[in-house]
C-alpha cells in the first residue's frame, strides 16, 4: 500500500476552461506522476475491497482511466457508459441536463446483468448530473448502484442533492468552491 499522498500538489487547476468562470481540476497531473496514480488505484481498491461490488461502471474517458487498473486488480468486470452513438451494440440510454443543452450517455445491453451491485465512477464529480445518468443506464438493465466514487468532488456544486442518500459518495479529494 503507498503512502499518503498530497494529490492536491499534481491537480493542475486551470481558470476559465473550457469556458470563462469553470476552475478546471486536470487529473492529468496524476497520470503523470506514478506514485499519485498508484495512490489513487490503493486507496479505491482499500475502500471498497470489504464489499459486495460485481462490477464497476466507468464514464467516458477519464473515468475509464481509473477504472481499468482497478477492475483488474478487484477482478471484477469493468462496464464503459460511452457517450452517445460510440457503442457498436444494442444500449440502454439516457439524455441529461448540462449546464448549456444536453447529453445522452449508453451503455451495452449485453455488458449489464440484472441484480448486479455496480460501482459507478468518474475522474470527477460536480453536479452529480453525469454520475445520476449512468445510474438510470444500468438500473434500465436490471442492476443497481453500489456506490459513486470520484477521484475528486465538489460538493459546493450540491452533488448529494442529485445523488441522493440512499448510494454511499466517495472521493478522494473535495474542494470547496475558489
Ligand atoms: P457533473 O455531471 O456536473 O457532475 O460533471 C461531471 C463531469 O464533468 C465529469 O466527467 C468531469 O470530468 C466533468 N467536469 C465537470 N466540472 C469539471 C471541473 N470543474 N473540472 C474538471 N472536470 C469537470
Amino acid at each position: 500500500m503507498s503512502k499518503s499522498f498530497s494529490l492536491d500538489s499534481v491537480i493542475r487547476k486551470i481558470p476559465d476552461f473550457p469556458k470563462p468562470g469553470i476552475l478546471f481540476y486536470d487529473i492529468t497531473g496524476i497520470l503523470v506522476n506514478p506514485p499519485a496514480f498508484k495512490y489513487c488505484i490503493d486507496q479505491m481498491v482499500k475502500m471498497y475491497k470489504g464489499e459486495r461490488i460485481d462490477a464497476i461502471a466507468a464514464i467516458e474517458s477519464r473515468g475509464f482511466v481509473f477504472a481499468a487498473p482497478f477492475a483488474e486488480r478487484m477482478g471484477i468486470p469493468l462496464i464503459l457508459i460511452r457517450k452517445k452513438g460510440k457503442l457498436p451494440g444494442q444500449t440502454w440510454s439516457c439524455s441529461y441536463a448540462l449546464e448549456y443543452g444536453t447529453a445522452e450517455l449508453e451503455v451495452h445491453k449485453a455488458d449489464v446483468q440484472g441484480g448486479q451491485r455496480i460501482l459507478v465512477m468518474d475522474d470527477l464529480i460536480a453536479t452529480g448530473g453525469t454520475l445520476n445518468a449512468a445510474r438510470n443506464v444500468l438500473e434500465q438493465g436490471g442492476a443497481r448502484v453500489a456506490g459513486f466514487f470520484g477521484v475528486v468532488g465538489l460538493p459546493f456544486l450540491d452533488y448529494a442533492k442529485v445523488l441522493g442518500k440512499d448510494i454511499p459518495v466517495q472521493t478522494l479529494v473535495e474542494y470547496f468552491g475558489e
